[in-house]
């Protein structure tokens, strides 16, 4: 069992790169579970500064989002978490994010396809939560899940994506893979239609790589970069929407 120290130390290193990268701001959330006391830590609500989090302001809850200890809250979107990490056993942590150009395909009538090779990892498709809503509540929480399947990311309409992973490392990974292939498609548009990587290549890709041993190395590669980080945001401007 990995202990509480290090899933509140690994969930506030994996936020703050995220806010290095310019992917979570004002709104946004991740969280990890501990399966063997069915606890979720989540990062606290809006408008926390999430780059300069410490391991003692996570949020520790059960699976019907009540807080375990402390005065403070899980976020209202709590549902999207508690539903992946109730549900599906490798997904033991997950990341809801409006990232600037992954969102752009819960807002464009388009089907994702991946259009570099490690985008090949989202070969499985990355499926559209229908309902321009906040997920609030469980109800909504399973409707993600029926949408999300056994899928590693969801989009929801006009609002911004969820990634799941086995572990935070594979979140930080994918949710980086995803934002970097939504942004070149958007690029590469400009230059003329967009050629995508088709479904036998992307398998023969995923058959050559290993997952666990890429997210490891982008995690320590990040890692490195957010311990002399100087904490401004990486456009050296703020954002709403980050
Ligand atoms: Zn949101």
């Amino acid at each position: 069992m990995i202990s509480e120290n290090d899933l509140r130390e690994q969930l506030t290193l994996c936020t703050r790169i995220f806010a290095m990268q310019g992917m979570i701001g004002v709104f946004g959330h991740v969280s990890v579970y501990q399966p063997e006391t069915k606890t979720v830590f989540i990062t606290p609500g809006m408008g926390s500064d999430k780059a300069t989090l410490r391991p003692d302001q996570m949020v520790p809850t059960d699976l019907k989002g009540n807080a375990i200890a402390g005065t403070e809250g899980p976020p209202v979107e709590w549902p999207i978490h508690t539903a992946l990490h109730g549900a599906r056993s490798d997904a033991l942590a997950v990341a809801h994010l409006h990232t600037p150009h992954a969102t752009l395909f819960a807002i464009a009538k388009r089907e994702f396809r991946p259009v570099t090779l490690q985008g090949a990892i989202f070969n499985e498709g990355v499926p559209l939560y229908p309902e321009a809503q906040l997920i609030t509540n469980p109800e909504r929480g399973n409707a993600l899940l029926k949408i999300i399947g056994n899928k590693r990311a969801a989009l929801l309409r006009g609002h911004g994506i969820v990634v799941v992973g086995q572990n935070l490392q594979e979140v930080l990974y994918t949710a980086l893979v995803l934002e970097d292939d939504t942004k070149k498609t958007l690029q590469a548009a400009s230059l003329g239609e967009v050629s995508t990587i088709s479904d036998q290549d992307c398998r023969a890709f995923g058959a050559e790589i290993a997952l666990e041993r890429r997210a490891q190395r982008a995690w320590n590669y990040f890692a490195s970069l957010e311990a002399r980080w100087d904490r401004q945001p990486g456009t050296g401007r703020s954002e709403l929407f980050p």
